[in-house]
């Protein structure tokens, strides 16, 4: 048995074998034979590359449907495409090994997809790139990334949200991974799901590959490889008391989130798409009260269609019954990237554009969201916010295009419901602005993640600054106060949205500011029920 520790992202325990996620590298380092030996590898390479992607478009099909599923289609005709083969066959004839030739070729189709006019095309730079790298990978080692049957661990360097959401998200136990922060996307992912988690672990990628069973204990931040039989039993019992524990908050389901002095607060859940709006109802959310939007935009090729998005938007609505549901704009930039949208590499993508500036800024963009947002409020009881506010001319000029859309459709004959419009809070900005933009918006949401990372000048991706980034701060909880009171002033509502919503120890603290709402991980609603419910405030 070997063991090590990591920090925490989700508590619970898992017990699995172990797979390992590596990313495709060009590995351009690989030994280089002759160039028939060369050329020879690259063609085995490319039947590999084609059995796995046959392999993972049958699974695709079950998870994702055709529909989505056909890219993977695509990807295993652009292994034959023959501009692609010579390019390649061109290189390794110049000397270039398999690997690198494989890349390259790929590396050099893709730009020229990319700078074609046409959307569509434009979008297939992505999956060439994709392709290419996999071939790279199986070349210089390892193998690409293919997904075993049944339940796993999830192991790897880092995961993108771009990544993690492209994974099976029933089957996988825990993740367990080297690098990453516990405000990152990726971990709050792991929330939203209720999987067992730790990030900045340090276990060898090969321990894990190598390993029969992978036991998780974040509780404690530990991972066991091959554990003996004393530990396995006493993680065993550990697994059985957690779930007598959720055994025993059923007794807050379908009760109301107030204290002892006859405090209510709102208790809602924070979902990326209408799944989690399912597993929202199923730990009975009071609503939800953060749609990260872009989640619906990641880990695809194209823009999704007006329809698509009205269609996604429909399905929380309807699935959350009249409870409220705030969808936030699309959030994309920093971490979350989609290359088809072709935003440009940033030297300070925290500071770039991101959130509400991307999309006051591409309108192309921001109309489909929109319109399919308002479509949808004909369905449920949905509120809209916008992310990364810092003036108030931005959420001026973003409630200008609403009322415009909403006219549009108005006249097009679609029957829309009421859309409140919000302002997530947190940018220091708009916290010391609150009074101003509260004579603007019907509803404040305060993003305790990028408050904290702005406010304090900490990057919340980077894993050595760890205890730099305090949510505690009290420059952050003044600020938390500031927002709650010029709120309250105005007679609008105010909520937490960010990881802080779901920290016990502030609770108390949030109600006594005058929140609201506080919206978290759905599984975390019965737990702070049960804390509000037993408390005198
Ligand atoms: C936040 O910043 O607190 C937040 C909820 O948004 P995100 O984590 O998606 O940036
Ligand atoms: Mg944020």
């Amino acid at each position: 048995m070997k063991q090590g520790s990591g920090l925490t992202v989700f508590p619970g325990v898992a017990i699995g074998s172990a797979v390992v996620y590596r990313k495709a590298q060009t590995a351009a380092v690989t030994a280089c034979g002759t160039p028939a030996a060369e050329q020879q590898k690259f063609e085995a390479a490319c039947q590999t590359a084609k059995k796995q992607l046959a392999a993972l478009f049958e699974q695709a099909k079950q998870t994702l449907g055709e529909e989505h599923a056909a890219i993977l289609e695509v990807q295993m005709l652009m292994l034959e495409d023959l501009d692609y083969l010579e390019a390649v066959a061109d290189a390794i004839a110049g000397g270039e090994s398999a690997a690198s030739a494989a890349a390259a070729g790929g590396e050099s189709m893709a730009e020229i997809f990319a700078n074609l006019d046409d959307e569509y095309m434009k979008a297939r730079a992505a999956d060439i790139r994709d392709v290419s790298g996999r071939v790279a990978g199986i070349l210089s080692g390892n193998g690409g990334f293919q997904l075993p049957a049944g339940n796993f661990i999830l192991v790897a360097e880092d995961l993108a949200p771009s990544e993690t959401i492209q994974l099976p998200r029933e089957r996988i136990l825990a993740f367990v991974t080297k690098q990453g922060s516990s405000s990152s996307h990726t971990a709050i992912l792991a929330r939203t799901l209720n999987i067992p988690s730790l990030v900045q672990a340090d276990i060898l990628l090969e321990d894990a590959e190598n390993c029969k069973i992978l036991a998780v204990d974040g509780f404690t931040g530990h991972y066991y490889i091959d554990p003996n039989a004393d530990t396995l039993a006493g993680l065993r019992e550990k697994q059985e008391k957690a779930a007598a524990g959720r055994e025993a908050l059923e007794a807050y389901r379908g009760r109301k989130s107030v204290t002892k002095a006859g405090k209510q607060i709102l208790l809602c859940a924070n979902i990326g798409c209408p799944e989690d709006a399912k597993a929202s109802m199923a730990q009975d959310a009071e609503g939800i009260g953060l749609m990260r939007s872009e989640f619906l935009y990641l880990g695809r090729d194209n823009l999704p269609t007006e329809d698509e998005l009205f269609e996604a938007y429909k399905e929380v609505a309807e699935t959350m019954r009249g409870r409220p549901v705030v969808i936030r704009t699309l959030d994309i930039g920093a971490d979350k990237q989609a290359d088809y949208l072709h935003l440009e590499k940033e030297e300070n993508p925290a500071l770039g554009l991101r959130g509400l500036r991307v999309c006051l800024t591409r309108e192309e963009i921001f109309r489909p969201q929109l319109r399919a947002i308002y479509r949808a409020s004909a369905y449920g009881k949905l509120n809209v916010m916008f992310p990364m506010i810092a003036s108030v001319w931005e959420l001026q000029e973003a409630k200008a295009l609403c009322a415009s859309i909403r006219k549009e459709l108005t006249e097009e004959g679609f029957a829309l419901g009421e859309v409140p419009i919000g302002v997530m809070v947190e940018t220091p900005a708009a916290a010391v602005l609150a009074a101003e933009l509260a004579k603007e918006a019907d509803f404040f949401s305060v993003g305790t993640n990028d408050l904290t990372q702005y406010t304090l000048a900490v990057d919340r991706q980077n894993a050595n600054l760890g205890r730099f980034y305090d949510p505690h701060h009290p420059a952050v909880l003044a600020l938390l106060a500031h927002i709650a009171k010029c709120a309250n002033d105005a007679g609008i509502w105010v909520g937490i949205c960010g990881e802080l919503a779901a920290d016990p120890k502030l609770t108390e603290t949030f109600l006594e500011m005058g929140f609201a709402e506080l919206s978290m991980a759905p599984g975390r609603i019965l737990e702070l029920r049960k804390l509000i419910c037993e408390s005198e405030v």
